[in-house]
Protein backbone atom coordinates (compact mmCIF):
# COMPACT_ATOMS: atom_id res chain seq x y z
CA UNK A 1 0.00 0.00 0.00
CA UNK A 2 1.06 3.51 -0.49
CA UNK A 3 1.95 4.94 2.53
CA UNK A 4 1.14 9.11 1.86
CA UNK A 5 -1.45 9.62 4.01
CA UNK A 6 -0.29 8.98 7.70
CA UNK A 7 -2.15 11.11 10.53
CA UNK A 8 0.39 13.44 11.16
CA UNK A 9 4.06 14.78 10.24
CA UNK A 10 6.00 15.70 12.89
CA UNK A 11 7.55 18.76 10.85
CA UNK A 12 3.80 20.44 11.09
CA UNK A 13 4.63 21.29 14.93
CA UNK A 14 5.75 24.70 15.74
CA UNK A 15 5.76 24.49 19.48
CA UNK A 16 4.68 22.07 22.20
CA UNK A 17 4.95 21.81 25.56
CA UNK A 18 3.37 20.74 28.50
CA UNK A 19 -0.02 23.00 28.02
CA UNK A 20 0.06 24.21 24.60
CA UNK A 21 0.77 22.60 20.78
CA UNK A 22 0.97 24.39 18.32
CA UNK A 23 0.84 23.26 14.51
CA UNK A 24 1.02 24.87 10.60
CA UNK A 25 -2.10 23.35 9.45
CA UNK A 26 -1.63 22.43 6.12
CA UNK A 27 -3.46 23.66 2.91
CA UNK A 28 -6.10 21.45 2.14
CA UNK A 29 -7.03 19.81 5.71
CA UNK A 30 -9.90 21.02 7.25
CA UNK A 31 -9.44 22.43 10.94
CA UNK A 32 -13.12 20.72 11.96
CA UNK A 33 -15.02 17.55 10.32
CA UNK A 34 -17.17 18.64 7.93
CA UNK A 35 -19.58 15.80 8.49
CA UNK A 36 -19.99 13.56 11.57
CA UNK A 37 -18.23 10.24 10.28
CA UNK A 38 -15.38 11.59 8.79
CA UNK A 39 -12.50 12.03 11.01
CA UNK A 40 -10.07 13.94 8.29
CA UNK A 41 -10.14 16.98 10.05
CA UNK A 42 -6.46 18.46 11.47
CA UNK A 43 -7.83 18.05 15.44
CA UNK A 44 -9.10 14.10 14.74
CA UNK A 45 -5.69 13.32 12.66
CA UNK A 46 -3.30 15.08 15.62
CA UNK A 47 -5.26 13.13 18.49
CA UNK A 48 -4.57 9.68 16.68
CA UNK A 49 -0.87 10.95 16.40
CA UNK A 50 -0.13 12.00 19.94
CA UNK A 51 -2.11 8.49 21.38
CA UNK A 52 0.10 6.47 18.89
CA UNK A 53 2.37 8.25 20.18
CA UNK A 54 1.72 7.76 23.81
CA UNK A 55 0.81 4.32 23.56
CA UNK A 56 -2.85 5.64 24.46
CA UNK A 57 -6.23 5.43 23.04
CA UNK A 58 -7.25 8.67 20.84
CA UNK A 59 -10.01 9.26 23.13
CA UNK A 60 -7.74 9.40 26.56
CA UNK A 61 -5.71 12.56 24.37
CA UNK A 62 -7.44 15.91 25.77
CA UNK A 63 -7.09 18.71 22.82
CA UNK A 64 -8.61 21.76 23.59
CA UNK A 65 -10.38 23.79 20.44
CA UNK A 66 -9.94 27.67 20.31
CA UNK A 67 -9.29 28.65 16.32
CA UNK A 68 -10.75 27.45 13.16
CA UNK A 69 -9.65 27.98 9.63
CA UNK A 70 -10.75 27.48 6.41
CA UNK A 71 -9.49 24.11 5.08
CA UNK A 72 -7.45 25.49 2.12
CA UNK A 73 -6.10 28.29 4.31
CA UNK A 74 -2.88 27.21 5.99
CA UNK A 75 -1.00 28.30 8.78
CA UNK A 76 -0.89 28.21 13.17
CA UNK A 77 -3.40 26.69 15.13
CA UNK A 78 -2.94 26.16 18.60
CA UNK A 79 -4.76 23.73 20.73
CA UNK A 80 -4.57 23.31 24.72
CA UNK A 81 -3.27 19.92 26.00
CA UNK A 82 -4.67 19.90 29.65
CA UNK A 83 -8.26 21.51 30.35
CA UNK A 84 -7.25 23.76 33.28
CA UNK A 85 -4.93 25.78 30.35
CA UNK A 86 -8.43 26.22 28.77
CA UNK A 87 -10.02 29.34 30.31
CA UNK A 88 -6.24 31.76 29.79
CA UNK A 89 -6.44 31.00 26.35
CA UNK A 90 -10.30 31.03 25.46
CA UNK A 91 -10.35 34.64 27.15
CA UNK A 92 -7.58 35.37 24.85
CA UNK A 93 -9.65 34.42 21.75
CA UNK A 94 -12.69 35.75 23.24
CA UNK A 95 -11.59 39.05 23.75
CA UNK A 96 -9.33 39.21 20.98
CA UNK A 97 -6.05 40.33 22.79
CA UNK A 98 -4.57 37.71 21.25
CA UNK A 99 -2.36 39.21 17.76
CA UNK A 100 -3.32 37.01 14.68
CA UNK A 101 -2.01 37.99 11.43
CA UNK A 102 -2.39 36.71 8.04
CA UNK A 103 -0.44 37.25 4.84
CA UNK A 104 -2.71 36.78 1.66
CA UNK A 105 -1.32 36.55 -2.06
CA UNK A 106 -3.71 39.01 -4.38
CA UNK A 107 -4.24 40.44 -7.17
CA UNK A 108 -5.36 43.56 -8.83
CA UNK A 109 -4.27 46.22 -6.41
CA UNK A 110 -2.80 49.30 -8.08
CA UNK A 111 -5.17 51.76 -5.92
CA UNK A 112 -4.89 50.20 -2.69
CA UNK A 113 -2.74 52.52 -0.15
CA UNK A 114 -0.10 50.46 1.72
CA UNK A 115 -1.81 50.50 4.54
CA UNK A 116 -6.01 50.50 5.29
CA UNK A 117 -8.62 49.24 7.30
CA UNK A 118 -11.70 47.91 5.33
CA UNK A 119 -14.53 47.63 7.38
CA UNK A 120 -17.91 46.33 6.19
CA UNK A 121 -20.96 44.47 6.80
CA UNK A 122 -20.99 40.97 5.60
CA UNK A 123 -24.15 38.26 5.44
CA UNK A 124 -24.79 35.04 3.42
CA UNK A 125 -25.82 35.58 -0.23
CA UNK A 126 -28.41 33.17 -1.79
CA UNK A 127 -25.75 31.50 -3.12
CA UNK A 128 -24.27 30.85 0.28
CA UNK A 129 -21.48 32.25 -0.25
CA UNK A 130 -20.36 35.11 2.15
CA UNK A 131 -21.24 38.82 0.63
CA UNK A 132 -20.29 42.40 1.20
CA UNK A 133 -23.68 44.27 2.05
CA UNK A 134 -24.49 48.22 1.39
CA UNK A 135 -27.21 48.18 3.38
CA UNK A 136 -27.27 45.95 6.26
CA UNK A 137 -30.07 44.23 7.46
CA UNK A 138 -30.73 42.47 10.23
CA UNK A 139 -28.62 38.99 9.77
CA UNK A 140 -25.02 40.98 8.44
CA UNK A 141 -22.73 41.43 10.81
CA UNK A 142 -19.47 44.06 10.92
CA UNK A 143 -16.30 42.73 9.81
CA UNK A 144 -13.08 44.21 10.57
CA UNK A 145 -9.71 43.92 8.25
CA UNK A 146 -6.32 45.63 8.74
CA UNK A 147 -4.35 45.33 5.67
CA UNK A 148 -0.85 46.84 5.08
CA UNK A 149 1.19 45.77 2.11
CA UNK A 150 4.24 43.83 2.44
CA UNK A 151 5.86 43.32 -1.09
CA UNK A 152 4.21 44.57 -4.46
CA UNK A 153 4.81 42.70 -7.91
CA UNK A 154 3.01 44.98 -10.92
CA UNK A 155 -0.70 43.93 -9.88
CA UNK A 156 0.42 41.18 -7.67
CA UNK A 157 1.06 41.72 -3.58
CA UNK A 158 1.48 40.05 -0.51
CA UNK A 159 -1.13 41.40 2.39
CA UNK A 160 -0.75 41.47 5.58
CA UNK A 161 -4.00 41.52 7.43
CA UNK A 162 -5.03 41.61 10.71
CA UNK A 163 -8.77 41.18 11.65
CA UNK A 164 -10.60 42.76 14.75
CA UNK A 165 -13.59 40.87 14.18
CA UNK A 166 -14.00 37.13 12.74
CA UNK A 167 -16.46 36.53 10.64
CA UNK A 168 -16.77 33.47 7.81
CA UNK A 169 -14.29 34.15 5.00
CA UNK A 170 -13.37 37.62 6.07
CA UNK A 171 -10.80 38.64 4.54
CA UNK A 172 -11.31 36.42 1.54
CA UNK A 173 -14.88 38.52 0.95
CA UNK A 174 -13.51 41.86 1.61
CA UNK A 175 -10.81 41.32 -0.50
CA UNK A 176 -12.69 40.57 -3.50
CA UNK A 177 -14.91 43.62 -2.66
CA UNK A 178 -11.99 45.96 -2.33
CA UNK A 179 -11.04 44.61 -5.93
CA UNK A 180 -8.11 42.38 -4.78
CA UNK A 181 -9.30 38.93 -4.57
CA UNK A 182 -6.69 36.31 -2.92
CA UNK A 183 -5.09 34.42 -5.75
CA UNK A 184 -6.40 30.50 -6.27
CA UNK A 185 -9.94 31.27 -4.44
CA UNK A 186 -12.55 29.49 -6.17
CA UNK A 187 -15.46 30.75 -4.39
CA UNK A 188 -14.67 34.80 -4.70
CA UNK A 189 -12.75 35.38 -7.78
CA UNK A 190 -9.54 34.55 -7.19
CA UNK A 191 -6.48 34.43 -10.06
CA UNK A 192 -5.14 31.30 -11.03
CA UNK A 193 -2.88 29.45 -8.60
CA UNK A 194 -2.11 26.09 -7.01
CA UNK A 195 -4.22 26.70 -3.86
CA UNK A 196 -5.89 29.35 -2.04
CA UNK A 197 -3.07 31.71 -0.96
CA UNK A 198 -4.13 32.66 2.19
CA UNK A 199 -1.69 31.70 5.24
CA UNK A 200 -2.17 32.26 9.16
CA UNK A 201 1.35 33.43 9.47
CA UNK A 202 1.51 34.63 13.10
CA UNK A 203 -0.03 33.96 16.50
CA UNK A 204 1.19 35.91 19.58
CA UNK A 205 -0.17 34.72 22.89
CA UNK A 206 -0.22 34.58 26.39
CA UNK A 207 1.20 31.40 27.72
CA UNK A 208 -1.99 29.96 29.31
CA UNK A 209 0.63 28.75 32.48
CA UNK A 210 3.66 30.87 33.14
CA UNK A 211 1.97 34.47 31.48
CA UNK A 212 5.11 34.98 29.35
CA UNK A 213 4.67 36.12 25.60
CA UNK A 214 4.46 33.07 22.82
CA UNK A 215 5.00 34.01 19.42
CA UNK A 216 4.38 31.14 17.41
CA UNK A 217 5.09 32.04 13.09
CA UNK A 218 4.25 29.72 10.10
CA UNK A 219 7.20 30.22 7.84
CA UNK A 220 5.73 31.38 4.21
CA UNK A 221 4.75 28.58 2.08
CA UNK A 222 7.11 27.91 -0.86
CA UNK A 223 3.77 28.92 -3.67
CA UNK A 224 3.04 32.06 -2.00
CA UNK A 225 6.54 33.65 -2.64
CA UNK A 226 6.61 32.00 -6.10
CA UNK A 227 3.50 33.67 -7.06
CA UNK A 228 4.37 36.72 -6.31
CA UNK A 229 7.36 36.75 -8.17
CA UNK A 230 4.88 36.01 -10.83
CA UNK A 231 6.74 32.61 -11.19
CA UNK A 232 5.52 30.34 -14.02
CA UNK A 233 1.97 28.54 -13.46
CA UNK A 234 3.27 24.95 -14.45
CA UNK A 235 4.42 23.39 -11.33
CA UNK A 236 6.02 20.72 -13.42
CA UNK A 237 8.52 23.12 -14.70
CA UNK A 238 10.74 22.82 -11.34
CA UNK A 239 11.14 20.38 -9.18
CA UNK A 240 11.03 21.67 -5.83
CA UNK A 241 7.46 23.68 -6.85
CA UNK A 242 6.15 19.73 -7.83
CA UNK A 243 7.47 18.80 -4.85
CA UNK A 244 5.22 20.98 -3.36
CA UNK A 245 2.51 20.71 -5.16
CA UNK A 246 2.20 17.21 -5.08
CA UNK A 247 2.40 17.25 -1.36
CA UNK A 248 -0.70 20.00 -1.47
CA UNK A 249 -2.74 17.08 -3.73
CA UNK A 250 -1.37 14.46 -1.37
CA UNK A 251 -3.26 16.25 1.52
CA UNK A 252 -6.26 17.53 -0.19
CA UNK A 253 -6.79 13.86 -1.11
CA UNK A 254 -6.46 12.58 2.51
CA UNK A 255 -9.96 11.64 2.57
CA UNK A 256 -9.58 9.36 -0.03
CA UNK A 257 -5.62 8.20 0.81
CA UNK A 258 -7.56 6.82 4.08
CA UNK A 259 -10.17 4.36 2.34
CA UNK A 260 -7.28 1.94 1.59
CA UNK A 261 -7.42 0.88 5.23
CA UNK A 262 -11.16 0.37 5.04
CA UNK A 263 -13.11 -2.80 5.40
CA UNK A 264 -14.62 -2.44 1.66
CA UNK A 265 -11.26 -0.55 0.58
CA UNK A 266 -10.97 1.95 -2.23
CA UNK A 267 -7.02 1.57 -3.71
CA UNK A 268 -7.56 3.52 -6.94
CA UNK A 269 -7.84 7.07 -7.51
CA UNK A 270 -6.73 10.29 -8.96
CA UNK A 271 -3.63 12.17 -7.22
CA UNK A 272 -3.22 14.79 -9.30
CA UNK A 273 -5.39 16.42 -11.93
CA UNK A 274 -3.24 18.87 -14.06
CA UNK A 275 -4.55 22.30 -14.20
CA UNK A 276 -6.61 21.73 -11.10
CA UNK A 277 -3.48 20.84 -8.92
CA UNK A 278 -0.89 22.91 -10.62
CA UNK A 279 0.68 21.50 -13.27
CA UNK A 280 -1.52 21.65 -16.99
CA UNK A 281 0.48 18.79 -18.66
CA UNK A 282 0.56 15.98 -15.86
CA UNK A 283 -2.40 13.58 -14.49
CA UNK A 284 -1.17 11.18 -11.71
CA UNK A 285 -3.11 8.48 -11.03
CA UNK A 286 -2.89 5.63 -7.78
CA UNK A 287 -3.53 1.63 -8.21
CA UNK A 288 -2.93 -0.14 -5.10
CA UNK A 289 1.08 0.26 -4.66
CA UNK A 290 1.62 1.77 -8.23
CA UNK A 291 1.63 5.34 -9.41
CA UNK A 292 0.63 6.37 -13.06
CA UNK A 293 1.96 8.86 -14.59
CA UNK A 294 -0.23 10.75 -17.35
CA UNK A 295 2.13 13.43 -19.19
CA UNK A 296 1.73 15.65 -21.92
CA UNK A 297 3.37 14.44 -24.82
CA UNK A 298 5.43 17.52 -25.80
CA UNK A 299 7.16 17.51 -22.35
CA UNK A 300 10.84 17.78 -22.78
CA UNK A 301 12.77 14.35 -21.43
CA UNK A 302 14.55 16.23 -18.98
CA UNK A 303 11.42 17.49 -16.89
CA UNK A 304 10.17 14.04 -17.60
CA UNK A 305 12.86 12.78 -15.31
CA UNK A 306 12.12 14.95 -12.86
CA UNK A 307 8.68 14.21 -12.83
CA UNK A 308 9.72 10.44 -12.85
CA UNK A 309 12.15 11.38 -9.83
CA UNK A 310 9.32 12.95 -7.55
CA UNK A 311 6.77 10.55 -8.45
CA UNK A 312 9.15 7.72 -7.08
CA UNK A 313 10.19 9.90 -3.75
CA UNK A 314 6.47 9.20 -2.81
CA UNK A 315 7.15 5.42 -2.26
CA UNK A 316 5.31 3.25 -4.69
CA UNK A 317 5.91 0.21 -5.86
CA UNK A 318 6.42 1.38 -9.53
CA UNK A 319 5.91 4.39 -11.49
CA UNK A 320 4.50 3.77 -15.03
CA UNK A 321 4.49 6.42 -17.78
CA UNK A 322 2.02 7.52 -20.50
CA UNK A 323 2.66 10.26 -22.72
CA UNK A 324 -0.49 11.36 -24.82
CA UNK A 325 -0.04 13.50 -27.51
CA UNK A 326 -1.48 17.03 -28.31
CA UNK A 327 -3.11 15.98 -31.55
CA UNK A 328 -5.29 12.45 -30.33
CA UNK A 329 -5.72 9.96 -32.46
CA UNK A 330 -7.02 8.09 -29.46
CA UNK A 331 -6.78 3.98 -31.49
CA UNK A 332 -3.43 4.90 -33.08
CA UNK A 333 -2.04 6.24 -30.06
CA UNK A 334 -3.22 3.44 -27.65
CA UNK A 335 -0.93 0.91 -29.43
CA UNK A 336 2.31 2.53 -29.53
CA UNK A 337 4.72 1.13 -27.05
CA UNK A 338 6.60 4.29 -27.29
CA UNK A 339 3.53 6.52 -26.01
CA UNK A 340 2.81 4.11 -22.94
CA UNK A 341 5.67 1.89 -21.78
CA UNK A 342 4.74 -1.98 -20.99
CA UNK A 343 7.39 -1.94 -18.33
CA UNK A 344 7.24 0.68 -14.97
CA UNK A 345 9.70 3.61 -15.88
CA UNK A 346 10.84 3.88 -12.10
CA UNK A 347 10.77 1.41 -9.51
CA UNK A 348 9.41 -2.64 -10.59
CA UNK A 349 6.57 -3.85 -12.97
CA UNK A 350 3.55 -4.98 -11.89
CA UNK A 351 1.72 -8.35 -13.15
CA UNK A 352 -0.30 -8.29 -16.47
CA UNK A 353 -3.39 -7.73 -14.57
CA UNK A 354 -3.63 -6.12 -11.41
CA UNK A 355 -6.52 -6.49 -8.89
CA UNK A 356 -7.68 -2.94 -7.38
CA UNK A 357 -10.82 -2.09 -5.45
CA UNK A 358 -13.37 0.61 -5.60
CA UNK A 359 -15.46 0.44 -2.10
CA UNK A 360 -14.30 -3.16 -1.96
CA UNK A 361 -15.62 -4.26 -5.25
CA UNK A 362 -12.85 -5.78 -7.83
CA UNK A 363 -11.67 -4.56 -10.97
CA UNK A 364 -8.42 -5.70 -12.81
CA UNK A 365 -6.70 -2.69 -14.66
CA UNK A 366 -3.40 -3.20 -16.41
CA UNK A 367 -0.99 -0.44 -16.15
CA UNK A 368 1.60 -1.47 -18.71
CA UNK A 369 -0.96 -2.05 -21.95
CA UNK A 370 -1.48 1.22 -24.10
CA UNK A 371 -2.70 4.68 -22.84
CA UNK A 372 -5.76 2.76 -20.84
CA UNK A 373 -5.39 0.87 -18.09
CA UNK A 374 -9.00 -0.59 -17.93
CA UNK A 375 -10.65 1.96 -15.88
CA UNK A 376 -11.92 5.42 -15.86
CA UNK A 377 -11.51 6.95 -11.97
CA UNK A 378 -13.27 9.99 -12.90
CA UNK A 379 -16.76 8.10 -12.71
CA UNK A 380 -16.11 5.94 -9.12
CA UNK A 381 -18.58 8.12 -7.63
CA UNK A 382 -20.72 7.76 -10.33
CA UNK A 383 -20.27 3.57 -10.15
CA UNK A 384 -20.86 3.91 -6.63
CA UNK A 385 -24.22 5.75 -7.44
CA UNK A 386 -25.39 3.33 -9.72
CA UNK A 387 -24.35 0.23 -7.27
CA UNK A 388 -26.54 2.10 -4.66
CA UNK A 389 -29.93 2.52 -7.47
CA UNK A 390 -29.41 -1.31 -9.11
CA UNK A 391 -30.91 -3.71 -6.69
CA UNK A 392 -33.34 -5.44 -8.21
CA UNK A 393 -32.94 -3.23 -11.83
CA UNK A 394 -32.55 -4.58 -14.76
CA UNK A 395 -29.69 -2.53 -16.15
CA UNK A 396 -28.19 -1.69 -19.70
CA UNK A 397 -24.83 -0.03 -20.21
CA UNK A 398 -24.24 1.57 -23.18
CA UNK A 399 -20.17 2.09 -23.98
CA UNK A 400 -19.70 -0.64 -21.34
CA UNK A 401 -15.87 -0.63 -22.18
CA UNK A 402 -14.61 -2.92 -19.39
CA UNK A 403 -17.31 -2.82 -17.59
CA UNK A 404 -17.24 -0.72 -14.89
CA UNK A 405 -20.77 0.17 -14.21
CA UNK A 406 -22.13 -3.25 -14.89
CA UNK A 407 -20.10 -4.35 -12.04
CA UNK A 408 -21.09 -1.98 -9.62
CA UNK A 409 -24.67 -2.87 -10.66
CA UNK A 410 -24.34 -6.59 -10.14
CA UNK A 411 -22.34 -6.01 -6.73
CA UNK A 412 -25.58 -3.75 -5.24
CA UNK A 413 -27.91 -6.74 -6.33
CA UNK A 414 -29.02 -5.72 -10.21
CA UNK A 415 -31.21 -8.35 -11.57
CA UNK A 416 -29.34 -8.49 -14.81
CA UNK A 417 -27.04 -6.32 -16.44
CA UNK A 418 -26.12 -6.00 -20.30
CA UNK A 419 -22.96 -4.41 -21.30
CA UNK A 420 -23.27 -3.12 -25.30
CA UNK A 421 -19.80 -2.14 -26.75
CA UNK A 422 -18.04 -2.14 -30.11
CA UNK A 423 -14.84 -3.28 -28.81
CA UNK A 424 -14.54 -7.74 -28.03
CA UNK A 425 -11.35 -6.98 -26.23
CA UNK A 426 -13.45 -4.46 -24.00
CA UNK A 427 -16.27 -6.93 -23.40
CA UNK A 428 -13.99 -10.27 -22.72
CA UNK A 429 -12.49 -8.06 -20.17
CA UNK A 430 -15.57 -7.04 -18.61
CA UNK A 431 -16.66 -10.88 -18.45
CA UNK A 432 -13.24 -11.23 -16.40
CA UNK A 433 -14.32 -8.54 -14.26
CA UNK A 434 -17.60 -9.92 -13.45
CA UNK A 435 -16.41 -13.26 -12.66
CA UNK A 436 -14.25 -12.35 -10.23
CA UNK A 437 -17.54 -11.46 -8.18
CA UNK A 438 -19.42 -14.26 -9.22
CA UNK A 439 -22.02 -12.62 -11.53
CA UNK A 440 -21.34 -14.37 -14.72
CA UNK A 441 -25.24 -15.86 -14.66
CA UNK A 442 -26.90 -12.02 -14.68
CA UNK A 443 -24.23 -10.40 -16.99
CA UNK A 444 -24.56 -10.70 -20.77
CA UNK A 445 -22.07 -8.69 -22.85
CA UNK A 446 -23.22 -7.92 -26.66
CA UNK A 447 -20.36 -6.57 -29.43
CA UNK A 448 -22.55 -4.10 -31.12
CA UNK A 449 -22.54 -0.76 -32.07
CA UNK A 450 -24.67 1.02 -29.01
CA UNK A 451 -27.07 2.74 -31.75
CA UNK A 452 -27.64 -0.78 -33.52
CA UNK A 453 -28.09 -2.42 -30.30
CA UNK A 454 -30.92 0.49 -29.31
CA UNK A 455 -32.43 -0.30 -31.91
CA UNK A 456 -32.73 -3.69 -31.78
CA UNK A 457 -33.94 -3.83 -28.40
CA UNK A 458 -36.61 -1.25 -29.12
CA UNK A 459 -37.68 -3.57 -31.79
CA UNK A 460 -37.95 -6.48 -29.45
CA UNK A 461 -39.46 -4.56 -26.50
CA UNK A 462 -36.91 -5.01 -24.16
CA UNK A 463 -36.90 -2.92 -21.35
CA UNK A 464 -34.56 -1.35 -18.89
CA UNK A 465 -34.74 0.54 -15.55
CA UNK A 466 -31.25 1.47 -15.14
CA UNK A 467 -29.15 2.87 -17.92
CA UNK A 468 -25.63 4.18 -18.36
CA UNK A 469 -24.80 6.66 -21.31
CA UNK A 470 -21.04 7.09 -21.33
CA UNK A 471 -19.66 7.52 -24.78
CA UNK A 472 -16.51 8.30 -25.86
CA UNK A 473 -15.93 12.23 -27.58
CA UNK A 474 -15.40 10.84 -30.80
CA UNK A 475 -15.69 7.21 -31.96
CA UNK A 476 -15.56 5.63 -35.43
CA UNK A 477 -16.58 2.18 -36.08
CA UNK A 478 -17.38 0.62 -39.14
CA UNK A 479 -20.64 1.90 -40.38
CA UNK A 480 -20.97 5.25 -37.93
CA UNK A 481 -18.97 7.79 -36.91
CA UNK A 482 -19.97 8.99 -33.34
CA UNK A 483 -19.26 12.61 -32.14
CA UNK A 484 -20.51 13.18 -28.67
CA UNK A 485 -21.33 16.81 -28.80
CA UNK A 486 -23.39 16.31 -32.12
CA UNK A 487 -24.80 13.16 -31.24
CA UNK A 488 -25.68 13.13 -27.42
CA UNK A 489 -29.20 14.12 -27.86
CA UNK A 490 -30.36 11.25 -30.56
CA UNK A 491 -28.34 8.86 -28.38
CA UNK A 492 -30.35 9.73 -25.67
CA UNK A 493 -33.51 9.60 -27.01
CA UNK A 494 -33.27 6.30 -28.64
CA UNK A 495 -31.75 4.85 -25.04
CA UNK A 496 -35.48 6.28 -23.97
CA UNK A 497 -36.96 4.05 -25.67
CA UNK A 498 -35.70 1.40 -23.82
CA UNK A 499 -36.21 3.28 -20.61
CA UNK A 500 -39.35 1.20 -18.37
CA UNK A 501 -41.45 3.04 -16.43
CA UNK A 502 -39.84 5.08 -13.47
CA UNK A 503 -36.30 3.84 -14.96
CA UNK A 504 -33.46 6.11 -14.26
CA UNK A 505 -30.44 7.38 -16.89
CA UNK A 506 -27.09 8.27 -15.94
CA UNK A 507 -25.80 10.88 -18.68
CA UNK A 508 -22.47 11.21 -18.85
CA UNK A 509 -20.18 13.32 -20.81
CA UNK A 510 -16.39 14.16 -20.86
CA UNK A 511 -15.27 17.01 -22.96
CA UNK A 512 -13.97 19.90 -21.86
CA UNK A 513 -16.13 21.65 -24.91
CA UNK A 514 -19.40 20.07 -23.47
CA UNK A 515 -20.80 22.14 -20.58
CA UNK A 516 -22.80 20.81 -17.46
CA UNK A 517 -25.82 22.92 -18.72
CA UNK A 518 -25.50 21.68 -22.38
CA UNK A 519 -25.72 18.27 -21.49
CA UNK A 520 -28.93 19.05 -19.26
CA UNK A 521 -30.42 20.31 -22.47
CA UNK A 522 -30.12 17.55 -24.69
CA UNK A 523 -31.09 15.27 -22.02
CA UNK A 524 -34.19 17.34 -21.94
CA UNK A 525 -34.45 17.56 -25.53
CA UNK A 526 -34.84 13.98 -25.84
CA UNK A 527 -37.60 13.11 -22.96
CA UNK A 528 -39.66 15.91 -24.80
CA UNK A 529 -39.01 14.21 -28.12
CA UNK A 530 -39.63 10.94 -26.37
CA UNK A 531 -43.21 12.09 -25.10
CA UNK A 532 -41.95 11.12 -21.43
CA UNK A 533 -42.22 13.72 -18.71
CA UNK A 534 -38.75 14.10 -16.41
CA UNK A 535 -39.70 13.08 -12.56
CA UNK A 536 -36.14 14.19 -11.23
CA UNK A 537 -33.01 15.64 -13.43
CA UNK A 538 -29.83 15.98 -11.37
CA UNK A 539 -26.39 17.33 -11.53
CA UNK A 540 -23.96 14.78 -10.17
CA UNK A 541 -21.35 16.38 -8.47
CA UNK A 542 -17.55 16.38 -9.53
CA UNK A 543 -15.14 14.21 -7.66
CA UNK A 544 -12.28 15.18 -5.01
CA UNK A 545 -9.76 13.87 -6.94
CA UNK A 546 -10.63 15.55 -10.18
CA UNK A 547 -10.29 18.86 -9.25
CA UNK A 548 -11.75 21.55 -12.23
CA UNK A 549 -9.14 24.57 -13.13
CA UNK A 550 -10.34 28.00 -11.18
CA UNK A 551 -12.73 29.18 -13.36
CA UNK A 552 -13.91 26.20 -15.54
CA UNK A 553 -15.59 23.18 -15.38
CA UNK A 554 -14.62 20.20 -14.40
CA UNK A 555 -13.95 17.92 -17.92
CA UNK A 556 -16.71 14.97 -16.32
CA UNK A 557 -19.77 15.84 -16.27
CA UNK A 558 -23.11 13.65 -15.67
CA UNK A 559 -26.85 14.02 -14.42
CA UNK A 560 -29.14 11.36 -13.61
CA UNK A 561 -32.38 11.71 -14.98
CA UNK A 562 -35.37 10.15 -13.36
CA UNK A 563 -38.87 9.30 -16.22
CA UNK A 564 -42.37 8.88 -14.99
N1 LIG B 1 -18.41 3.84 -20.12
C1 LIG B 1 -17.07 3.27 -20.05
C2 LIG B 1 -16.05 4.10 -20.74
C3 LIG B 1 -16.32 4.31 -22.19
S1 LIG B 1 -14.87 4.26 -23.14
C4 LIG B 1 -16.69 3.06 -18.59
O1 LIG B 1 -17.48 3.34 -17.71
O2 LIG B 1 -15.59 2.59 -18.33
C5 LIG B 1 -15.55 4.23 -24.72
C6 LIG B 1 -16.01 2.84 -25.13
O3 LIG B 1 -16.94 3.04 -26.18
C7 LIG B 1 -14.90 1.97 -25.71
O4 LIG B 1 -14.87 0.76 -25.01
C8 LIG B 1 -15.29 1.79 -27.18
O5 LIG B 1 -14.97 0.49 -27.63
C9 LIG B 1 -16.76 2.00 -27.14
N2 LIG B 1 -17.40 2.47 -28.38
C10 LIG B 1 -17.00 3.46 -29.20
N3 LIG B 1 -17.92 3.67 -30.16
C11 LIG B 1 -18.93 2.79 -29.94
C12 LIG B 1 -20.17 2.56 -30.56
N4 LIG B 1 -20.54 3.26 -31.61
N5 LIG B 1 -20.96 1.62 -30.03
C13 LIG B 1 -20.60 0.91 -28.94
N6 LIG B 1 -19.43 1.11 -28.31
C14 LIG B 1 -18.61 2.04 -28.80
Amino acid sequence: MLELWRDFDESWILHEDDDLIAVDKPAGVPSQAADPGHDDDVVARLKRWLAARRGVTPDEVYLGVHQRLDRDTSGVMVFTLRRDANAALARQFAERTLAKSYVAAVSGLRELASERVLRDHLARGRDGRMQVVERPTGGAREAITRVRVRARNADRALLDLGCDTGRTHQLRVQLAHAGAPVAGDRLYGGADAVRLLLHAAQLRLQHPGDGRQLELCAALPLEIEHWLANGPIDAASDPALLRRALSLAVQARYRLGRLQHEDAPTSAFRLFHGTGDGAPDLAVDVYGEFLVAQLGGDMPDERQHDVLDALEALGPAGVYLKRHARQKNELGDARDSAWAPASAARGSSAEEEIVIHEYGVPFGVRLGAGLRTGLFLDQRENRQRIRRLASGKRVLNLFAYTGGFSLAALAGGAADATCVDASAAALAWARRNVARIGATDRHRTWHADAFDALAQLGRRGERFDLIVVDPPSYASTRNRRFVALKHYQALCEAALRVLARDGSVLACINHHGARQSKLRRDVMRAVQAGGRSVALLKDMPAQLDFPAAIGSEPESKSVLLTCD
